[in-house]
Formats: structure tokens, C-alpha cells, sequence
């Protein structure tokens, strides 16, 4: 079974750079204790720290906060395989037809569908399911505060997220992407506990804000090779100069060269069997 390798529970263990600044704090404590006319300097050295791990948390594909996908596993890569994810849906404007077109090229995607959005449109989100895709853990509200959140904040919100979208799908989300990929150091201790691992991209078209259909497919597919993770939108898709999602017009012709250059598209719990 896919899931159950990604499903397992690990404990969660702490980044280098995150048990690097635990002990970092210890060290300022006892140094201010011994020689207190320190304190200026090292609370300067305290607030750069807090200064990188919240530049890390803005980084979508940084790996310094703790465990992040934005590759597939070497196993993954080479069978040849990679990976389109599609964010912030469902939208009845433009599941439906990006599920058509996935069927026409014979691929399989996985879904990071926002909780609300699901109880929104509860049909199109099982449909995703039966036509063989996966549904994975976007958030309950794709807040834009996602990144500012504290433990409990972090829990709460991706938790109703995976009780909505198990309930409506029967499948149990096992991968999560933050709103914008966006975190800080608090969410990676939450993750372990709910079964979920954060997954980002290799490369993304930025399709919400560009509505170039050329200059989409050339950032998604520039040095384009096995295990890469590509991230697209059904939900807030930008439309064309014609009024249509962009990803309408890209995702065809991203299958084609996808199939040209000799990939396979899989969803992420299909690579990391
Ligand atoms: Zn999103």
C-alpha cells in the first residue's frame, strides 16, 4: 500500500539549524547570567537567529525548519517518474475540465485541496478520488496569516483540514503543502502527530499571478528531468488575455513535452512506494 510508508509516524526530531538555536538560547541564558553587561550583544545574536529561521520559513523549498519533499525519491526518479500537484481546489469552474484532460493523456495528479473549498464542493472533491488522483492536506482555510500561526493554531487548522477532506474522499491525506508554501519553525513539530509530511516543489509557473500560457510552460519545464515536482492551480487560476485558466491552456502542452522527453507522471504517494 502506497500511503503506509508515508503514514508512518516519526518522532519528530528537530532541524540542525532548529537544535542549533535551542542551543544557542541555553548558551546566551548562561553567558548573561555569568556577565550580564553582555546582554546587548547577545540579544543581537539572538534576533539574527530568530531573523534566518524566519527567512528559512519564507523560503518554500528550504529544508533548514525540518523534513521538506521537493523532489522525489531516488527510486522515483529512476523509474523515470514525476510529479504534477495541483493547488487550492476544488473550483467547479476548472476541476472538472483539468480531470478531463488528465484522462485524455492518461496521468494521474495529486490534488492539495483547500478543506473549505471541499465542504464547498464535496462531489467534485470524491470525484478527484475516483478517477484515480490523490487528495492531499492544503489547509482548512488557506489563511494568508498561515505562516504566523503558533502549535495550536498549526494543529487545529490542519487537522479540521484532514477530518474534512478523509470524510468527504475516504482517503486520508499524508502529505501537506503550507498556503504559499509559506511556515515557520513551529509547523514541522505539528506534522509528525498528524501523520502528515510537507511536501513543496521543484518548480512552479507562478499560474495564479501569470497568465502567459509560453512563459508558464517555459519556467515549468526549463531543465525539466525525472523527480521533479511541478506545482499548477485549479483554484485561483489566472486566466488568459481570452478568459480562460491558464492551466487549461498549459497542462496539455506541459503532458506532451512531459511524454516527449519519456516521463511518467505519478502522483507523490505512487513515487514514494
Ligand atoms: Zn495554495
Amino acid at each position: 500500500m502506497p500511503a503506509e510508508s508515508v503514514r508512518q509516524a516519526r518522532p519528530w526530531r528537530p532541524s540542525p539549524l532548529i537544535a542549533g538555536s535551542f542551543l544557542l538560547h541555553g548558551a546566551a541564558l548562561v553567558a548573561v547570567a555569568l556577565h550580564p553587561p553582555w546582554w546587548p550583544q547577545l540579544l543581537l545574536v539572538l534576533v539574527l537567529n530568530h531573523l534566518l529561521l524566519t527567512v528559512c520559513g519564507l523560503v518554500p523549498r528550504s529544508h533548514w525548519l525540518g523534513p521538506n519533499i521537493t523532489r522525489l525519491p531516488r527510486a522515483a526518479r529512476a523509474r523515470g517518474e514525476i510529479a504534477i500537484t495541483i493547488d487550492d481546489g476544488p473550483d467547479p469552474a476548472v476541476t472538472p475540465a483539468v480531470l478531463d484532460l488528465l484522462d485524455r493523456h492518461g496521468v494521474r495528479a495529486t490534488f492539495f485541496c483547500i478543506g473549505a473549498q471541499a465542504q464547498r464542493h464535496p462531489g467534485l472533491c470524491r470525484e478527484i478520488v475516483q478517477r484515480g488522483h490523490t487528495v492531499e492536506n492544503h489547509s482548512q482555510h488557506h489563511g494568508r496569516n498561515f505562516s504566523f500561526l503558533g502549535p495550536r493554531a498549526f494543529r487545529r487548522e490542519l487537522r479540521q483540514a484532514q477530518d474534512t477532506l478523509t470524510s468527504i474522499t475516504g482517503q486520508k491525506p499524508v502529505f501537506v503543502r503550507a498556503p504559499a508554501g509559506l511556515r515557520n519553525p513551529l509547523l514541522d513539530p505539528v506534522l509528525p502527530g498528524l501523520g502528515l509530511q510537507l511536501a513543496s516543489w521543484t518548480r512552479r509557473g507562478f499560474d495564479t499571478r501569470t497568465n502567459d500560457p509560453d512563459l508558464l510552460l517555459r519556467r515549468l519545464t526549463r531543465g525539466l528531468r525525472a523527480g521533479d515536482i511541478l506545482l499548477l492551480h485549479d483554484g485561483n487560476s489566472a486566466r488568459t488575455a481570452a478568459g480562460e485558466p491558464v492551466i487549461l491552456v498549459v497542462l496539455p502542452r506541459l503532458l506532451d513535452q512531459i511524454a516527449e522527453a519519456g516521463l511518467r507522471p505519478v502522483t507523490l504517494r505512487e513515487a514514494h512506494t
